[in-house]
Order: C-alpha cells, then structure tokens, then sequence
C-alpha cells in the first residue's frame, strides 16, 4: 500500500518528525469495513496484528514518516500560539480510486513537541465519542471526518480519574485547519504562511488556481462550505461545543469532536460543553461564531487579497447559510414549493418546540406521518391552543402542495432521522466497552449508520434520555 508524504515533504519546516509511541497491550477494537472499501484498502489492512505492527513497531509502514503539525488558534475568542498537533500525527495521505488524497491520522499517539503539558494520550472514552459522532454525522449527510478504526489498550491515562488510552485513525481531506495561517500570520513568519498558502492550493484547492485571484477564490469556498456546514448542523439539531479556530477545518467539514451533542429538547441556547460558561458556543450562536472564526482565518489572507474583498467574500457567509437552512428546513417540514413565509411558519413552530421543551428529532419524526391527525398533533403538546393555530396554518400552507400525503410522508421521512446519537445512547456503549464488550458499541453504530429507516426492532433507540441521560454534563477532559 502507497502512503504519500506531501505535507512532511513540502512543508517540513510547518511540522515535526515524530514516531508513535505504542500503547500497552494494543487491540483492533473496531474497524470500519465500509469506509475502507470506499477508499479501495486492500482486505489485509484490517487484520489487527498487520495494522498493529505497522502502526507501533518502529519500522511499521505507518510509523515511518508520521508528523505533528503546527498551528495555532482563538479559544473561546482568545488567540493562542501554543497549539499543533500535541497528542496526533499526520501518518500520511492515501489516495483512493477517485484520486482523491485522505490523511490517515492517528489521535493519542503520544507525546509530540506541541503536547505542552498533556501526555499525548486520548482516552477510550473520548475515541468512543469521536467514533460515534462522525459516522452519525456522515449517516445524516454532514461533512465530517470519519473513524477508520478504535484501538483500546491497557496503557493507564489519567484525567478526573484513571481511564484507559486508545488511538483512532481519523480520515480526511487535509488536518488543515483555520489555526494554521493564523498562526504563521500572527507570528510573522510570511515565508512560511506563504508556503502554506501554496501548498493548499495546489493540493486542495487546485480549480482556484486558475481564478484571477487565487487565494480570493480559496477564501470563497471556505467561506461557503462552512456555511453550508453549519446550515445542516443547525437543521439537525447538532451542537459542537468547541468552535475554536483551531477546531475549524478549511474543508467545511465537521472536525475535532469534543463535548458535541445532538439536541433532545429543543432549546436554542443549549449549551453542551459543560465548561463553556458564558455560552459562547451555545446551539444558536454556531452561525455567529463560524462567521467570527471565518474573520480570523481571513487576517491570513490580507496579504494577497484587498481588504474590501475580504469583507466581499465574508459577506456572502449570511446568504449562503440562509439560503441552505431554508432549503433544508423546507424539505424537513414537507414543502417542495418555495413561499414567501415558510420561515415564518418553521420559525413558529421551532418557537411552539422550545415553549412545550419537546425532542427536536421526534417532533419532526410526528410531522412527518402522512395520517397525523389534528387531535393527535394538538395531544402531542402541552399549550394545546397555539399548537392548534400553528396546524392550521400548516394545513392551509400544505394545501398549496402538489404532492401527496403519502408521497410527502415517505419524503419527509428522509431528511428527518428517526434515529440520532443521544447522549444518554452513547454513555450506555461507552460504559460497556470500558468494561471490555464492545457488542453495544457496534449495534450502536450499524443503527446510526440508517438513522432515516423505520428499523422497528430498535424502536428503544429512537427514544428521548431516561432522566439520567436529560442534560448530560459532558467532561471537557479526553
Ligand atoms: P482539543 O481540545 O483536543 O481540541 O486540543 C486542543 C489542543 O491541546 C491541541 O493542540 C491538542 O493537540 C492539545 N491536547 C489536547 N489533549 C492533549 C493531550 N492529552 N496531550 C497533549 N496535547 C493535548
Ligand atoms: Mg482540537
């Protein structure tokens, strides 16, 4: 198998050389059979004790040229130089039958010269999560990073307590994030930002190669894939919890998963990570942030791009957002013909979901069936009165549709999950694979890989949080 090195190999001065240090007593605890066929991995990269020795042994095949990258990045609106790749490595990139490259990274593979003071480690539980979240997400149809495989081990990491380490190889486009230019920019170092600059667009932005202004055009599709991103976040209801630059990835994709949650009750100003006081990256201001962190990665560009272009491009942030949530909360509530006051019909029924505290994903689920009656609808809540005015107005504006209630159903039935990662769903895999059965953890995974099917016999799945799971405080530490 052929792993390239472009990013060590071109941009050496833009990371550090640095080899896994092996976990104790490694196991191949999951591995994602599909996402390896859709990169065209040959059948023996899955058998555990091959992966294992070319990942840990000194002369593994991916552990020969791993590196750390640098970068930098705002947290929680503070800008800071100290970060890089401090417990993961870039182990290489590998292309599939579609020529498209993926870095292969490995997260926990040890100490690194960016891990400062943590011990390069990343716990079975927050692997867990990872794992979780970005199959779920791909299964909905965000863009995400995905988990190529879970390696669980013996190897004693402490955080509130003592957990056990693991390792997971993430695949994506590039680990490229909006903390790289900003911090060769910050820092002055303009050669170097520079090089970057001309790396990624060559690698990964090769069509904007030939707009006049190349890094402009660059700017432009970050700006609109992030906003497409956030639009599905907001439309299904998930809540990141870390938008630090350096958590943002200049593909658009959903990356560096920690404290996320996807919504039970609706509440716009949810706040999932437990440590975020002043709900800065709350469930309703991840548009307003993205927009905040799209500022600060431009500051990397304004010694190619004019200022008021800049400001141009970042304009076209809103818009683009708007446009996509709309055509998505569209085709959630049923309507395939555009009218003038369909956001203020989605906007009043969100607003009838956060007064009566009821689940995001079922409320969907319930409008999606083609014999809902008014009764039912109305029982479904509590301030029964405006529930009843807003079906109305429903009714009056399905009415103006030409498909069929069937036809709708079976419609709106795919663009809203029956099934979502839950928190309280998550906790329950990862408390048994902590005692070493991962069965629940795999069933969790295949039922999330169909989140819009009926799948009846999991019906226990599609299920709001017992009162344990309500709320869950999620431990920043992984
Ligand atoms: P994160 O919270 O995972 O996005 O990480 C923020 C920064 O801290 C990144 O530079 C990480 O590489 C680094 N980091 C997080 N956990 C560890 C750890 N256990 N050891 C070393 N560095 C870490
Ligand atoms: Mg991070």
């Amino acid at each position: 198998m052929f792993f390239d090195h472009s990013y060590a190999n071109q941009l050496t001065d833009l990371a550090s050389a640095v080899s896994v240090t092996p976990l104790a007593s490694p196991k191949l605890a999951l591995f994602n059979h599909e996402l390896a066929s859709e990169l065209g991995l040959p059948d023996s990269f899955s058998q555990e004790k091959s992966l294992l020795a070319s990942l840990f042994e000194q002369s593994g095949t991916l552990n020969q040229q791993g590196i750390a990258q640098k970068y930098g990045g705002h947290q929680f609106g503070g800008w800071n130089p100290d970060l890089g790749d401090g417990r993961g490595l870039l182990l290489g990139e590998f292309t599939d039958p579609h020529g498209q490259p993926w870095d292969f990274h490995l997260k926990g593979a040890g100490q690194t010269p960016y891990s400062r003071f943590g011990d390069g480690r990343a716990v079975l539980r927050s692997t867990i999560r990872e794992y979780l979240a970005s199959e779920a997400l791909h299964s909905l149809g965000i863009p995400t990073s995905r988990a190529l495989c879970l390696i669980s081990s013996n190897e004693p990491v402490y955080r509130e307590k003592q957990e056990k380490g693991a390792a997971l190889i993430r695949i994506c486009q590039s680990h490229i994030r909006f903390g790289h230019f900003e911090y060769f920019y910050h820092s002055k170092q303009h050669d170097k930002l520079n090089k970057l600059f001309e790396y990624t667009l060559k690698h990964h932005f090769a069509e904007c190669l030939y707009e006049n202004n190349p890094h402009l055009a660059m700017l432009e599709k970050i700006v609109e894939s992030t906003a497409g991103m956030v639009a599905k976040w907001q439309a299904f209801g998930f809540c990141h919890g870390v938008m630090n630059t350096d958590n943002m990835s200049i593909h658009g994709i959903t990356f560096d998963f920690g404290p996320y949650a996807f919504l039970d009750t609706y509440e716009p100003g949810y706040i999932c990570n437990h440590s975020d006081h002043q709900g800065r990256y709350a469930f309703d201001q991840q548009p307003g942030v993205a927009l905040w962190n799209l500022n600060a990665l431009a500051h990397g560009f304004t010694l190619h791009v004019e200022i008021e272009q800049i400001k141009e491009a970042l304009g076209k942030y809103e818009i683009t957002l708007r446009n996509q949530y709309a055509h998505l909360m569209r085709q959630k509530m049923g309507f395939n013909c555009e009218h003038d006051n369909d956001m203020l019909l989605v906007n009043q029924w969100l607003d009838l979901l956060a007064a009566d505290k009821r689940d995001y994903t079922q409320s969907f689920r319930l409008l999606s069936q083609s014999d809902l009656t008014q009764t039912q609808f109305v029982d479904y809540f509590v301030n029964r009165e405006q529930a009843q005015a807003w079906f109305e107005k429903y009714q009056h504006r399905l009415a103006l549709e030409t498909t069929q209630p069937l036809q709708r159903s079976e419609q709106m039935c795919k663009v809203n999950p029956k099934f979502i990662l839950r928190n309280y769903l998550a906790q329950i895999a990862i408390d048994r694979a902590e005692e070493g059965n991962f069965e629940e953890l795999t069933k969790l995974l295949d039922i999330l890989r169909h989140p819009f099917a009926q799948q009846e016999k999991h019906e226990s799945y599609a299920k709001t949080p017992p009162d344990w799971g309500q709320s869950m405080e999620i431990s920043c530490s992984s």
